[in-house]
């Protein structure tokens, strides 16, 4: 009997899988299946009724050999410490594939940021700084936002680091809010990022990128700019979006003749990415099921809103012109999707490499404040695009090399800079 997904456990089975392949020496392998370092602690708070709660935080620094640790900070109810090893594990791969100089981490707390006013939400992210600080810093580890904490959380963090270090240090955080220590070119990384490697795997397939035609699942973050990017970037079209409703809590896809129009649909999505159906109606839109975004004729598929979207039952309702799968999302396709794009001779840019814009972005951050010195948007851009094209081109040659499909060759590419960083700094030899 199979019991729920365990993140953790998916993780090591990804790396078993990969480091079988690489013969990678089985102490080596040891090392890298675990985090390095896991921290389990309490925080209490002060409510606004006066009574103190005490709240469970986590943070995970899974490998740091290539520089300080990377990952957000999670706000969610269902929080584990399991969860966290997870994604911060993936963060050493994400950070190794884009070559940026940092390694894994993760943060989360237990709790529903939903349920508190926003003086408890700053004493919590305050809270959570005054035990970790020692811990993480720009040399160390630097965390983000994440799942249920927003650029505002990340001010208030820097700001209790910097006082309880005793100077201005902006780099500790990233994601933090425009004028507060952002990065221009932030909003739209993460979504141009999939657009980047979307434009490279079209070069590489000889596939017309004014001809080709996209169907997009969301219309948050990394949707709503990998739509405008596919527009404005490649010349293409955008047969569909999709939305989870807020309201009336069902998803719908928004299709047009012609092409949706991402700019019209930005001017009428909300903060949360949920579009304004009646806008939308009286514009000529076609409104239909959340689920029909899968089915629509198009050569090009990102799945950009949640994980396991296309899998074993939704898999096969996929356009047969499908030629390229963008994984914006974290975990969109399972292993079932998988075993059809091979079959079928699918191209997948995987989810690590694919939407790793947010992270290269979230380091031009640290440089910048690490500098003090701000880059326009055009430079954080192109800086961005040099990246992705370069992390897109090694995962794709190395799959060419070792005839092996994109997200195996993503895992290889990644092991071998971390292990690569272990042996240079002398790690491996028993002597460190
Ligand atoms: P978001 O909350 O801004 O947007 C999510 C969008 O997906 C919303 O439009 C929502 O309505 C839609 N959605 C949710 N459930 C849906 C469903 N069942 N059907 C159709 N649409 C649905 O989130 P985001 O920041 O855009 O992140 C999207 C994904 O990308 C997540 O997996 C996230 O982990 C990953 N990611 C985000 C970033 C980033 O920088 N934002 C970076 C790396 C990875």
């Amino acid at each position: 009997m199979s019991g729920p997904i365990n993140a953790f456990e998916m993780a090591q089975k990804q790396f078993d899988h990969v480091a079988k392949q690489l013969k990678l020496d089985s102490g080596v392998a040891e090392v890298l299946r675990w985090p390095m370092r896991e921290f389990s602690f309490r925080i209490p708070v002060r409510l606004d009724d006066g009574s103190l709660k005490v709240f469970q935080g986590f943070r995970v620094q899974h490998n740091d050999a290539r520089g300080p640790n990377k990952g957000g900070i999670r706000f969610h109810p269902a929080e584990t410490m399991d969860t966290v090893r997870a994604l911060a594990t993936w963060m050493t791969w994400k950070c190794a594939v884009a070559d940026i100089p940092l390694g894994g981490g993760k943060g989360g707390i237990i709790v529903d940021p939903s349920t508190l006013s926003v003086n408890e939400k700053e004493n919590l992210c305050r809270g959570w700084v005054r035990v970790m600080w020692k811990n993480i810093g720009p040399r160390n580890d630097v965390p983000a936002p994440d799942v249920g904490t927003t650029p505002q959380m990340m001010g208030w963090m820097m700001d209790e680091y910097s006082k309880l270090v005793g100077q201005y240090t902006p780099g500790v955080f990233t994601g933090k809010p425009l004028g507060g220590g952002g990065s221009l070119g932030r909003t739209e990384a993460t979504g141009y990022g999939v657009i980047y490697t979307v434009r490279e795997a079209m070069k590489h397939l000889n596939i017309d990128s004014k001809k080709s035609v996209a169907a997009i699942q969301g219309f948050g973050n990394v949707s709503q700019y990998a739509a405008v990017g596919f527009v404005e970037m490649l010349g293409g079209t955008v047969a569909c979006v999709s939305c989870y409703d807020r309201h009336d809590k069902k998803s719908y896809t928004y299709s047009k003749k012609g092409g949706i129009d991402p700019r019209f649909l930005l001017s009428i999505v909300d903060e949360y990415g949920t579009i304004d159906k009646k806008k939308a109606q009286d514009s000529g839109y076609i409104i239909e099921d959340g689920d029909v975004w899968i089915t629509k004729d198009a050569n090009v598929l990102i799945p950009a809103a949640i994980e396991g979207q296309v899998n074993a039952d939704t898999v096969g309702k996929i356009s047969k012109g499908v030629k390229i799968v963008a994984e914006g999302a974290n975990g969109p396709c399972t292993p079932e999707a998988d075993e059809v794009f091979k079959k079928n001779n699918v191209f997948n840019i995987p989810d690590f490499l694919c939407n790793a814009g947010g992270v290269t972005t979230s380091y031009f951050e640290q440089v910048q404040n690490d500098m003090n010195f701000y880059w326009p948007k055009d430079e954080v851009l192109q800086k961005l695009d040099q990246k992705m094209t370069s992390a897109f081109h090694s995962v794709v040659d190395r799959s060419e090399k070792e005839k092996v499909y994109m997200r195996d060759a993503a895992y290889m590419v990644a092991i071998d800079r971390v292990v690569k960083a272990m042996e240079l700094r002398g790690w491996l030899t028993g002597n460190s």
